[in-house]
């Protein structure tokens, strides 16, 4: 049994994140992946909370056709002990895939084999650009998988972005 972890704020999940698993689906027999910074929402920069990024992210790979966990991790600020309070919330795994290279190094010396995917669009697929679409009133359909758009459609999603960005 081979188990990878991915790590990622996902905020929100988007086509980038699920091409990365799809790939990682091919390789290994069960996916764990954290939903880190946990404990942030309603941020201009966080704006999902743990729970509805659980529900894009598993709502997204319900097709995906390996068995994975959806696991939050609230951060802790003491990145020497990061990887520890990570395998403290997670079942046992053998390889971590991330491109960050914090994360890369930090798994390093911990001990633990990681893999780096190559980016999927980078220019548009990413977490930063889709809020500022969302900000914008900009498409932003076409780079979250369906399942996604229809989480933050039910969550009022872009309206609470902002209204969080608005100045008092
Ligand atoms: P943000 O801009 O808010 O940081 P992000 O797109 O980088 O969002 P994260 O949740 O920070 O998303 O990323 C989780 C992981 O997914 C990171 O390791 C990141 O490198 C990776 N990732 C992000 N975008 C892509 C992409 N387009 N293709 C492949 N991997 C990606
Ligand atoms: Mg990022």
């Amino acid at each position: 049994m081979k188990r990878g972890f991915y790590i990622g704020r996902f905020q929100p999940y988007h086509n980038g994140h699920q091409s990365v698993l799809e790939h990682i689906a091919d390789e290994v027999d069960e996916i764990i992946i954290g939903v880190g910074s946990a404990q942030l929402s309603h941020t201009i920069d966080n704006p999902f909370t743990a729970g509805e990024r659980v529900l894009m992210i598993t709502r997204s790979l319900v097709s995906l056709g390996c068995a994975f966990y959806v696991i939050p991790i609230e951060d802790i600020k003491r990145n020497a002990l990061w990887v520890a309070h990570i395998q403290s919330m997670t079942p046992p795994f053998d390889l971590c895939y991330s491109s960050n290279p914090l994360v890369v190094q930090l798994f390093h010396e911990a001990g633990v084999q990681v893999q780096s995917p190559s980016m999927y669009e980078r220019d548009t697929h990413s977490g930063t650009e889709i809020r500022r679409r969302m900000l914008n009133n900009k498409p932003w359909k076409n780079l979250v998988p369906p399942a996604v758009y229809q989480v933050i459609k039910e969550i009022d999603g872009v309206a609470r972005l902002r209204q969080i960005a608005q100045d008092d």
